[in-house]
């Protein structure tokens, strides 16, 4: 299938190039220090991940302790709520640790372990993506070091518990504003102190090349799977696909199954409390571009062009930039952005929890309003949503914040 003369067919063969280019977006912005130890990843990437050894040892762990595959579940009472529209969603809920961040932290993690290295590095927001990867670690026997700032690690004591229980080291960063940004600084700084015995683990389609690619294989599984499972059940492919961005990674591994496929693609951003800036975090609709954390893409900048204040009520998508690869099939046309905003996020949270069941993330519940929504205009078909992750997590904050409804 070709869009404005872009290959899908062939696509995730040649998208990023050599040096990690999606069009203009991605790239490796990096010292010369830290370019000569994202070098050694990339070359061990292609050698190492795309061997038979690797992959099945990948697979078997996939299936023997994450828990997969995933099942699809047909909404059906949603379904029959909304009028003829067919919902169903991909289960990334069910994976262990209740989220798909698990999906590349064990692929990164293995990488870690076939290159001889001794620990993992990363930094941690909320501390979903440092949970992920300490289990991964641990799992492994690696060390793990986690940098997180203060003030988030008192937000966050329940993740940092769980963090320290699976035996990772919990690094408080005290500068600045003593959060994520200080945290990645910190991290950044370690690793390029640290990079012969460790290896850094992006948590997300971020960062310099080769994370973005390599993230965004190691999520592939999730559409590969909901590609294969949707045809057995239904016979036919979705009509549309739907998916949370954040930083884009449960997003990108579900539309990289879909991208050559007649199926229309959505990703869901934050608009929070509304689309003034430091009220959301919808960097592909209102941003624009410009470089941080080490790559290109497009950004919610401060008037000093500066990374802006973001928020959402989802802490997993207050972030103020996506993946270049998410910048790239936008300016393509393959991927249609759009936002929801916090009051539609919490009315899903809570429909999806009474009429199926299942306790959405609260950053999942922004695609599930996205695919609420678009049943209504669609009027006839099948919605395929990707639940990212369950909301066990987020039950003291929306008891306290929105009580019962
Ligand atoms: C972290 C997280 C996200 C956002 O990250 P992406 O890289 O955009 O997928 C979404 N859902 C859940 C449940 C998360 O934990």
């Amino acid at each position: 299938m070709k869009v404005n003369n872009i290959d899908f067919d062939t696509y995730l063969k040649n998208y990023p190039d050599k040096d990690g280019f999606f069009g203009s977006y991605g790239g490796a912005y990096v010292s010369d220090e830290l370019k000569k130890a994202m070098d050694e990843i990339t070359e061990a990437y292609f050698t190492i991940c795309k061997s038979s050894k690797f992959i099945s040892e990948l697979r078997r762990i996939r299936r023997e302790f994450q828990g997969r595959p995933t099942p699809i579940s047909h909404l059906e009472r949603l379904s029959a709520k909304l009028g003829n529209v067919q919902l169903y969603a991909k289960r990334e809920d069910l994976n262990h640790t209740g989220a798909h961040k698990l999906n590349h932290c064990m692929g990164e993690a293995l990488l870690a372990k076939y290159m001889g290295k001794k620990k993992v590095i990363a930094e941690t927001g909320a501390g979903q993506h440092g949970v992920a990867l300490a289990t991964a670690a641990a799992y492994f026997g690696l060390e793990c070091d986690i940098y997180m700032g203060s003030v988030d690690i008192k937000k966050q004591a329940p993740n940092v518990a769980r963090m320290k229980i699976l035996g990772a080291n919990v690094v408080e960063v005290t500068h600045g504003l003593a959060t994520l940004k200080e945290a990645v600084d910190a991290a950044f700084e370690a690793y390029t102190k640290e990079y012969k015995d460790s290896i850094y683990c992006i948590g997300s389609v971020l960062g310099p090349h080769p994370f973005p690619m390599m993230v965004r294989d190691f999520q592939s599984v999730v559409g590969i799977e909901a590609r294969e499972q949707f045809l057995s059940m239904t016979g036919e492919l979705p009509d549309a696909v739907v998916a949370c961005v954040g930083g884009g990674s449960n997003s990108m591994g579900m539309f990289s199954g879909f991208l050559n496929d007649p199926v229309e693609i959505y990703g869901v951003e934050p608009l929070g409390r509304g689309p003034k800036l430091g009220d959301h975090a919808a960097s592909l609709k209102y941003g624009t571009e410009g470089i941080m954390h080490g790559f290109n893409s497009i950004m919610l900048k401060d008037e000093n062009g500066e990374p802006a204040p973001v928020y959402s009520v989802a802490s997993g998508l207050d972030y103020p930039s996506s993946g270049p690869e998410h910048a790239f099939l936008r300016d393509a046309g393959r991927v249609k952005y759009d936002v929801i905003d916090d009051e539609e996020t919490i009315e899903a949270f809570f429909t999806l929890s009474r009429l199926e069941g299942i306790i959405p993330a609260i950053e999942s519940a922004h695609a599930v309003a996205y695919g609420m929504k678009l049943a209504k205009e669609m009027g006839r078909g099948s919605i395929l949503i990707n639940l990212s992750g369950r909301g066990d997590k987020d039950m003291d904050y929306i008891i306290e914040k929105y009580g019962i409804r």
